[in-house]
């Protein structure tokens, strides 16, 4: 294409709010055939509501938000905004915990008054041995309501499962079928368990998805679709998947996402929108048409 025509597709892409960085991305835009697309803050809001506390070992449930608050409040996870949000608007006030790490990909864990405390998914109690026996079908249940479960354990001992749902973005179940109307592979990729990501897929129309995916795994599957000859499109907006981003033939951002995966990616969907995917797409074809 020439320099002039790219710059108009820019143009006229910039004023739907998708920002593309290069002439180069619009020009691939076209040719993607498969798309990926992040679950959490790409295909629903990111912002998780606390919806079931299960009372295992625990005496109530502000026992509950207490303690998970008090160690969720030294996390930036969207999963972790949703538990302090819920404690506050109850008036619950938190914990304080100490010796605070997030295990990437599964939780987090500290301690209280010299006890680990854990808070996480089921990768998380298994790899702390923590027995969960039968309490594992309750969150089996939530999990194909499209919740994501996560368990609270306290000294070796399984508190309560706590469940948060994560609104889908009204228009992603059109944007996505936009994508596939014009022949695009999409996949979904999460970290999420596998119930849950089911659920979230039937949910959107998509039928290829990868749940349980590690943060360092995103890019790996971005290269083993470009080694079939894919050309990739990757969106996401957390740090997880700026090394996607940066890897895929075009990287598109959610606006409202974190500065690391803008940075990552060759386009900016400003409005947050999943249509913005299907429009640069359109703009690039009809970019790649005028100059032929
Ligand atoms: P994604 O953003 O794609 O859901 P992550 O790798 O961030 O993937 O998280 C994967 C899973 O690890 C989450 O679904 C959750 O079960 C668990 N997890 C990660 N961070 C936290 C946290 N701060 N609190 C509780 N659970 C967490
Ligand atoms: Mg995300």
């Amino acid at each position: 294409a020439t320099p002039m025509s790219v710059m108009v597709g820019v143009g006229k892409a910039a004023e739907s709010g998708v920002l593309i960085r290069n002439g180069e991305a619009l020009q691939t835009a076209s040719k993607i055939t498969a798309m990926i697309l992040d679950k959490t803050g790409t295909i629903t809001e990111g912002k998780p509501q606390v919806t079931d506390i299960i009372l295992v070992n625990a005496d109530c449930e502000e026992q509950v938000l207490a303690l998970s608050a008090g160690i969720e409040s030294h996390s930036e996870h969207p999963l972790a905004q949703a538990i302090v949000e819920s404690a506050n608007d109850r008036g619950i006030e938190a914990i304080d915990t100490e010796h605070f790490n997030a295990i990437s990909g599964k939780g987090v864990e500290a301690e209280v008054d010299g006890q680990i405390l854990l808070f996480g998914n089921l990768k998380l109690m298994q790899d702390k041995n923590i027995d969960i026996g039968f309490n594992e079908a309750k969150a089996q249940v939530l999990a194909e309501n499209a919740k994501t479960p996560m368990y609270l354990a306290l000294a070796g001992q399984l508190l309560a499962i706590i469940a948060v749902s994560d609104p889908i973005k009204p228009d992603s179940i059109e944007a996505i079928a936009r994508l596939k109307r014009s022949g695009i592979k999409v996949i979904m990729l999460t970290g999420d368990n596998k119930a849950t990501a089911a659920a979230v897929a039937k949910k959107v129309g998509i039928d290829d998805f990868f749940a349980e995916v590690m943060p360092e795994d995103k890019a790996n599957k971005v290269a083993e679709l470009q080694q079939q000859n894919e050309v990739v499109g990757m969106t996401g907006d957390g740090i997880n998947d700026a090394p996607a981003l940066a890897l895929a033939d075009v990287g598109f951002a959610i606006g409202t996402g974190t500065d690391v995966a803008i940075e990552s990616a060759d386009v900016t969907l400003m409005r947050g929108s999943l249509h913005g995917l299907a429009d640069a797409i359109a703009i690039s074809k009809a970019t790649l048409r005028n100059i032929k």
